[in-house]
This record gives C-alpha cells, structure tokens and sequence, in this order.
C-alpha cells in the first residue's frame, strides 16, 4: 500500500479523506417523501452488488489512503441479510476507528443485538415524527411503533451515543421540533434537525418547504431559553447546541450553510460506484477494477489520485444558485438511479 493511514490523501482544498460511507443497499421498506416520494424505482441489479468480502476489502483499501471512519448506509441497510456478515469483517479492520450505521429502525429491534455483537460502535435512528398519522404520511408506510421498538432495543443493547436524525419540513413537521426533543432526553438520544435538502430523488422540494438553522434555533429558543453553541469545530456535519438544562441537540443545516470547506466524507454505493459529494452526478467504478483483478496497491493508488483531485463542493454551489428548484428532474433519475439519494446513502 503506497499510503499509510496517518497520511490521508488530500484534496484540491486540503481536506483529508476520512469518512467512507457505504450504501449496502439501494432497497428501503419506506418511501420518505423527502428522499424516496414514489412507489417503485429502477434498482441496481442484484449481480452488481458487492459481496460482504468485496465491501471489506475495498474498505482495506480506502484504509490504507486515510478513511478511518466507515458508516453503513442504505436504502435501508438493515434489509441486507448479509449486513451482519459486513459488519464483522469491517469491525475487524484495525483503522476503522468508528464503524457506525443510519438506519430508520423498522428492522432494528429484531437485529440490534446481532448487530453489537458483530461489532457495530454507533447507531442512528431516522425519526421525523412521533405522531404515527403524521409517520404514515411522511413514509406512506405506517411503522412508527416498530421504528420506537428499534430505539428502545438499540439503548438496550448499549449502543451509545444515539443519535436520532429528523429532517424538518415546513408545514409537516417542524411544530415537533421540542416533542422530538423531549423524546430525545426520555431514550437518551441526541437528537439532530436536519434541513430538507434538494439532493437527488428529493422531487418534492422547494426553497419554501426548508424550514433554516435559524428557524430552528429561535423555536428552540422560544421554548427553551438560551441556545448555545458547542466550540467544536473538525468535519462533523452537525454543529451542536447545549439548552439550559444541559440537553445537547444538533442541526445539519446543509441547505442554508453548507459545510463542504471541512468535508471529509464520500459515497460507495451497492455496486461499487464511488461518488465524492452528494450533489456528485459522475462516481467512480471501483467495481470493475476489483472483479478484473487489479491489486489492492493499485486500487489505492487510483482511489488516492482521484482524491486528489477533489473540487467538489456541491452544497455551497447549489446555495450560489438563483431560481433554485429540484436539483435531479424526476426523468434523469429514472435513466440513472445512482442520481438518487437513496442509491448513494445521504
Ligand atoms: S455537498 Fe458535497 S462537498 Fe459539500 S458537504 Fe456535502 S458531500 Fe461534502
């Protein structure tokens, strides 16, 4: 391996590769309106698919060019029947420091404990709603118990710190900005507003519907008293915030202030296309090389060249933009669904 794993690569602006987030499945039992908002979508082929093994030695392999924090994502990772399998052997990696998954925790309670004993550090639960009218509403699937279930059962089995991600929506949600925090001190989980972003698959959004950190802060405010901000800095997408009585929350305010200065993170999908921003419409075929026998040495060599190279910062550019609408119109995403959000793991 040409690169040790204190040695990340660095982009164009300086900014190390760290964060790898693995997509293990394009599939999801529910359709969120603000990422998935139709019934059915053109899915990868199931051959394409990497395998756990091939999952584990890619992983090696960004690794060895400076990732040290892997997160498993999806569609919803937990309806991969191998993910247990993945999970083992990514644990088993001695540079993966933090090995963590976004799941919307309808399978979780049957798996969580699988999960630990595999290895997996940290859990995030998406959770934009307590009100199941409103839940079936939002994910057109009516599962809120089994997502509170998941929570309940990821606490149990001592996953710590829980995070509970809620995208906020004007006019669907965003009057349960302190209901989610209350439920967030009641599970001991620290709860993360996430503004409603207009990346791929998101066909519904508009400038109007994004509900702004600032939104966010004053309501909490209002209720609450005083917010303050956690010095934190690095390349976490959340900044954190302390209410008076020591309640720690978090915004991801992706849409009205971007962070892509300090981002660290990029994409492999299920079928090994790797994407070095969200707002990405060309990814990298790290599959191909992989089947036809290229060397783990020059798999890093291309990965760290590509890393390199770097420019993206797809957030602060959409915020440039005039008349910003839908970023991916609904035709594109049909030609090539590694365009959608859920195809390239959020
Ligand atoms: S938009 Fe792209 S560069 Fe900016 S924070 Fe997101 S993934 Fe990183």
């Amino acid at each position: 391996m040409p690169l040790p794993s204190d040695s990340p690569a660095l982009d164009t602006f300086g900014r190390a590769l760290r964060s790898l987030r693995i997509s293990v499945t394009d599939r999801c039992n529910l359709r969120c309106r603000y990422c998935m908002p139709l019934e059915d979508y053109a899915w990868l082929p199931g051959e394409q698919t990497l395998s756990p093994e091939e999952i584990a030695r890619l992983a090696e392999v960004f690794t060895a060019v400076g990732a040290n924090r892997v997160r498993l994502t999806g569609g919803e990772p937990l309806l991969r029947r191998e993910l247990p399998d993945i999970v083992r052997r990514l644990a088993a990696n001695p540079a993966i420091e933090d090995l963590a998954i976004t799941t919307n925790g309808v399978l979780l309670a049957a798996q969580a404990q699988t999960l630990r004993e595999a290895g997996l550090g940290r859990v995030t639960v998406s959770l934009d709603t307590l009100r199941p009218d409103r839940f079936a509403v939002i994910t057109r699937r009516d599962e809120l118990d089994r997502v509170l279930e998941g929570i309940a059962a990821a606490r149990a089995g001592g996953f710590s710190p829980l995070k509970l991600d809620a995208v906020i929506m004007r006019g669907v949600n965003d009057d349960e900005l302190p209901d989610l925090i209350e439920f967030g001190k009641r599970t001991q989980a620290e709860v993360r507003f996430i503004e409603y972003m207009d990346v791929g698959g998101a066909i519904e959004w508009s400038p109007q519907r994004v509900v702004s950190r600032a939104e966010i802060l004053s309501a909490l405010a209002a209720r609450y008293g005083s917010v303050t901000p956690l010095a934190e800095g690095g390349s976490a997408p959340a900044e954190r915030f302390r209410l008076p009585d020591g309640t720690v929350f978090g915004v991801i305010a992706s849409t009205t202030t971007p962070f892509c200065r300090a981002c660290d993170r990029s994409r492999l999908t299920a079928d090994g296309m790797w994407f070095l921003c969200l707002y990405a419409t060309h990814g990298v075929d790290l599959r191909g090389p992989l089947r036809s026998g290229a060397t783990a040495a020059e798999l890093a060599a291309q990965i760290a060249a590509v890393w390199r190279a770097r420019a993206d910062r797809g957030a602060e550019l959409r915020l440039a933009q005039r008349d910003r609408g839908v970023f991916v119109p609904l035709e594109q995403l049909r030609r090539d669904p590694h365009l959608e959000m859920h195809t390239r793991g959020g």
